[in-house]
């Protein structure tokens, strides 16, 4: 499933297939239950190829394949399922190809988020597996989290606490408040202090990202664009006969936009200063001061790089929708680099 929109295509097609497989037959189906494309059906043994074969007519570009019990038991998603004696049981099942690496305590993220990770692991053995089974079923995923380094006795008391919590209101339902988090740069000690400082604040909790991700480190390797290459960027030009400088953004590749300004006679602050002070642009002095995917924030760099820019020889107009409560931040860090 490659493209985004693909679990929501057979999402529609699977839900088309059941309702006519359970409308258009007289199937003894007991239990049909389906996940996307994962169905559990319970049946009668004369009839599983006949529902196989009625749900393979369908398209022939639509596959299934057919997995029967086995020992009692089928593996569906995360569970595996027992009948025992007519009843349904249930356990927690990993696959054998799960490596059980999953994020090293000694790892630089938060502790709440370390503790989250505890309590979803106990959380769901707990919740996935029948009583008969969850006692074996917790140990294995005690040593799951040791051997990823998490303190033995840290597991103890939040299973403790998941334990007592999880038993006694596994059917109550409860209401709460909703929440907003706010995903901020997970930084060792000042991530944790600005916690506190909104800890009285029920309703917004923190959620830590880490700082650095391996995804980030490794597109290091690539080579880095040239930066007239570069498109969705906010940009300087200096002007060669004065200290001013002019400051825009774009969406476009760099190159394409910097040909715009230098053969365009569109009004902007660039052509007018041009114009009027008989002066040029050093194109190929052209910095890139930012870089912005989505435009509204790209359009606010812009106005920032503007207000902060001493010898900013933009409109006023280009920055008129500059909230003025940024205006006292701006103005202590503006730029002096050149007189
Ligand atoms: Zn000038």
């Amino acid at each position: 499933m490659g493209s985004p929109i693909a679990s929501t295509i057979a999402q529609l097609v699977l839900e088309y297939l059941e309702e006519e497989l359970l409308a258009h037959s007289n199937y003894d189906i007991t239990i049909f239950k389906r996940y996307v494309d994962d169905c559990l059906i319970i049946t009668s043994e004369q009839q599983d190829q006949e529902i196989l074969a009625h749900l393979i007519g369908f398209h022939n570009k639509i596959q299934f394949t057919i997995e029967k019990e086995k020992n009692n038991s089928i593996n569906l998603l995360d569970i595996t399922i027992i009948r025992n004696n007519n009843k349904l049981e249930t356990k927690l099942y990993r696959k054998p190809t799960n490596t059980d690496r999953i994020l090293d305590y000694n790892s630089a993220h938060s502790e709440r988020q370390k503790r989250a990770i505890i309590t979803n692991y106990i959380d769901r053995a707990i919740k996935l597996t029948s009583p008969t089974y969850r006692p074996t079923i917790l140990e294995e995923t005690i040593t799951l989290l040791t051997k990823n380094n998490y303190p033995i006795n840290k597991i103890k008391r939040i299973l403790k606490q998941r334990t007592h919590k999880l038993y006694n209101t596994l059917d109550a339902t409860t209401k709460k408040e909703p929440t907003t988090y706010i995903p901020i740069p997970y930084i060792p000690q000042l991530s944790e202090k600005i916690e506190n400082i909104l800890r009285p604040y029920s309703s917004i909790k923190i959620a830590h990202r880490p700082h650095l991700q391996i995804k980030q480190e490794y597109s290091r390797l690539k080579a880095p664009t040239p930066k007239e290459e570069c498109s969705h960027v906010v940009y300087r030009i200096p002007c060669n006969d004065c200290a001013g400088v002019y400051v825009g953004q774009t969406q476009q590749k760099l190159k394409d936009r910097l040909k715009g300004h230098k053969y365009s006679k569109a009004p902007t602050a660039l052509y007018k200063h041009t114009i009027e002070n008989q002066h040029s642009f050093d194109f190929g002095k052209t910095e890139i001061l930012d870089k912005e995917k989505n435009r509204k924030p790209r359009e606010f760099l812009e106005m920032i790089h503007i207000k902060q820019d001493v010898n900013s020889i933009n409109d006023r107009t280009d920055i008129r929708n500059l909230s003025s409560i940024y205006s006292t931040i701006i103005d202590n860090t503006k730029k002096k680099r050149r007189t």
